[in-house]
């Protein structure tokens, strides 16, 4: 933890420039703190709202300590940035999360792993770390299964699923002959997410929990109030804040989760971990008294963490490819706030921006 708080006027260094890492600076900006933006690509959109920028490669080491020198903290906004990269940083300067949790999530198995030694639910997985594997671990998960890399996937990329009847090798190829985790495909009630945020005196505060629907591994929609029980909820936010209590995080820390249905009862398995904000948590935007951006700043300054209190029900839809063509009907739709990434070039299946339905709240 840095020794006194990154007070205003301060600079965050933010390794990555998509649009987790925009809206990071959007939020450093309202706190009177800038941020300089580090990522190797020169059409980054974070660079369009950061106060500086630096165009290279995560293992440039000249460019890596100017950068060190250049800013008061350092934090992440993807968790494909290296974990040499930060370890190098956190010789230099305050880097916040730790190293550990980026390591956690890097990797399927070590995610797995970290989760069974707390006691909490994932769907059966095996290791697969040759074609060999396959065999064995589908007899322990059953089909339908389904195959995932170990490292490097988002957005249902490097994952690849089994049927009855379906040849394994052709899903061992399609994801690249990697090594991966086999996981039986959940029969889920619903998704849901927890987002927490923790400072360095270990103080947590969680939002709402979020109702999570996705198509081919993407996120589509999150809905807040989720359509859980309170004690769902509850559970939910305590099963997060186990894990960054587990890990020593600072800063926000997204948990998402299958609601199952079990013998009349409802047990939750936790499916990935992400050690920074996240898509889930887009809604806190504008139905929340504190954003998770904000709230990632805050805890990774030394700041008191904000109010996560929620203001209305809401509806956070993203804007995936070619949905960006009707930015003009959803400025005119009331209730609406609209948000952009500014990114230049649009692919089927790239998140371009979110909208964010927001109501008097019910729930
Ligand atoms: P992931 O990249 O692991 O977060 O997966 C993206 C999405 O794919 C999840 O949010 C689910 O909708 C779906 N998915 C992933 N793993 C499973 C599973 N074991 N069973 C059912 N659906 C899954």
């Amino acid at each position: 933890m840095a020794e006194r708080p990154v007070a205003p006027g301060g600079i965050v260094g933010i390794l990555g420039g998509g649009q987790l890492g925009r809206m990071l600076a959007l939020a450093a900006a309202e706190l009177g703190l800038s941020c300089h933006t580090y990522s190797p690509d020169p059409k980054s959109p974070a660079f369009a709202v950061s106060a500086a920028r630096t165009v290279a490669a995560y293992d440039d080491e000249a460019s890596l300590a100017a950068f060190a020198d250049a800013v008061d903290v350092v934090t992440f906004e993807f968790e494909n940035v290296p974990a040499a990269t930060l370890a190098r940083l956190a010789h230099k300067v305050a880097v916040w999360p730790r190293v550990a949790s980026l390591e956690v999530a890097q990797d399927r198995l070590a995610e797995r792993r970290l989760l069974n030694d707390l006691g909490i639910a994932v769907a059966t997985f095996a290791p697969v770390a040759t074609q060999s594997d396959l065999y064995s671990a589908l007899a322990q998960t059953g089909r339908p299964a389904i195959l995932k890399t170990r490292r490097l996937g988002y957005d249902g990329k490097g994952q690849a699923l089994i049927r009855h009847g379906d040849d394994p090798h052709l899903a061992w190829r399609a994801i690249g002959e990697a090594p991966a985790i086999l996981e039986a495909q959940v029969r889920f009630r619903c998704e849901i997410s927890a987002i927490v945020a923790r400072a360095g005196d270990g103080t947590t505060r969680t939002f709402d929990i979020g109702e999570n629907r996705h198509e081919s591994g993407i996120l589509v929609e999150t809905r807040v109030p989720a359509a859980v029980a309170p004690e769902v909820a509850a559970e939910a936010a305590a099963l997060a804040e186990r894990i960054a209590v587990a890990l020593d995080h600072v800063g926000v820390l997204a948990v998402e989760m299958f609601v199952v249905a079990a013998a009349g009862a409802t047990r939750l398995l936790v499916n990935e971990i992400a050690p920074r904000v996240h898509n889930s948590g887009h809604w806190t935007r504008d139905a929340a008294l504190t954003s998770q951006f904000e709230q990632h700043i805050r805890a990774i300054c030394g700041w008191p963490l904000g109010d996560p209190a929620r203001a209305a029900d809401v509806v956070m839809t993203n804007l995936i490819g070619d949905d960006l063509a009707r930015w003009a009907d959803f400025a005119a739709e009331p209730g609406v706030r609209l948000h952009i990434y500014g990114k230049s070039v649009s692919r089927p299946g790239r998140k371009m921006g979110h909208v964010n339905r927001v109501s008097p709240r019910r729930g």
